[in-house]
């Protein structure tokens, strides 16, 4: 790969570029062009070009793939499907917030590095999207969420245009996302294939059992109190696939700003509806959360903190919330057992 990269462009010169585009936030005539054409285009464009001739240059090559992942979730996938053929690492850790995200200059020096770089797309690393649509130059990038069926995504509320980005909240979905991971690994190391097909399969049964799992404990909440308040709008996908009503202080984006309004709103519905429980986010400031707690508490109605969800990142390293099926269990136990006031049970049947 890194011989292939290296007939493209030359290092110092992109490096020049990058930090130039980095600094001057993107005005160069250069970087404008890249804002005005489709990422998705250029990044499929690249690996297409740099497919056709990886193979042998990974056959020579007795070293794992380099792979950098944006995500904590994506570098999960990734390392399951990849195994020991690959070398996995992510740009953003525990309690880092994708939608604000800034690369570093090691991120960049990885990235370049890197034999493929995998990002989720649909707009989820907004700040990082100006180097990736420049990084497509000389590193393949594949943007994994922006591959799944768009009948599938639902609209961003805010940006109709937009789709949202938080797939991962419905484990039947990120399955879709895993395989077309999976896809993307065995194309650029056709000699992985079965191995990646193994992995993934087993995976994907996994992600399956997680879905039927989450479905029978959340059905144990009753469902007047199947409403999930949070402080971004991240859990609409979750919302569809489990039935639960999701409202959020913030939009899709967490760079959008929650107007006083908003929490005005938020506060009644809380207190007339007595939702007795709403949730912090691990990547999520928690002031908004403590302004309508206040509120309710105001009209003289208690709601409490129901726990923390980790919505936008998984947990710290060495916890149970450090993979993704470890981190959606703690959101579905964290939920079901806030919002049913104790612990539904997990085994009941779903009817
Ligand atoms: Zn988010």
């Amino acid at each position: 790969m890194r011989t292939i990269i290296q007939n493209n462009i030359d290092l110092a010169s992109f490096f020049a570029m990058v930090f130039r585009c980095v600094s001057f936030r993107c005005v160069s005539f250069r970087c404008v062009s890249f804002r005005c054409v489709s990422f998705r285009s250029l990044a499929s464009l690249w690996l297409c070009l740099c497919l056709a001739g990886s193979s042998a240059a990974l056959a020579a090559n007795p070293h794992p793939i380099a792979v950098v992942a944006t995500t904590s979730m994506l570098a999960d996938a990734m390392q399951r499907i990849g195994g020991d053929r690959v070398a996995v690492t992510a740009l953003m850790g525990a309690g880092v917030d994708p939608h604000s995200y800034r690369q570093t200059r090691s991120d960049i020096v990885r990235m370049v590095r890197a034999d493929l770089v995998v990002s989720h797309g649909l707009h989820l690393e907004a700040q990082l999207e100006p180097f990736l649509a420049q990084l497509v130059q000389r590193t393949p990038v594949a943007a994994l969420a922006e591959q799944l069926d768009p009948a599938k995504l639902l609209h961003d509320e805010d940006y109709p245009e937009r789709h949202d980005p938080h797939v991962w909240m419905d484990p039947r979905l990120w399955a879709d996302v895993v395989a077309a991971g999976a896809q993307t690994l065995s194309r650029l190391d056709p000699e992985g294939r079965p191995y990646y097909e193994a992995n993934a399969d087993r995976y994907l049964a996994e992600l399956d059992a997680l879905a039927a799992d989450s479905g029978r404990m959340l059905a144990g909440v009753p469902p007047g109190k199947r409403v999930l308040v949070t402080a971004h709008d991240a859990f609409r996908y979750f919302g569809r696939a489990y039935g639960y009503e999701v409202v959020a202080i913030q939009g899709i984006s967490t760079e959008s700003e929650a107007s006083l309004n908003r929490i005005e709103q938020l506060v009644e519905l809380v207190a007339s509806r007595g939702i007795g429980a709403i949730f912090v986010e691990s990547s999520v400031p928690q002031r908004n959360i403590q302004a309508l707690i206040e509120g309710a508490a105001a009209r003289g109605h208690e709601v409490r903190i129901g726990g923390e969800l980790f919505s936008d990142a998984m947990g710290a390293p060495g916890t149970p919330e450090d993979t993704y099926i470890g981190m959606f269990r703690h959101n579905v136990s964290t939920i079901a057992t806030a919002l049913a006031g104790s612990a539904p049970p997990a085994q009941a049947p779903e009817n």
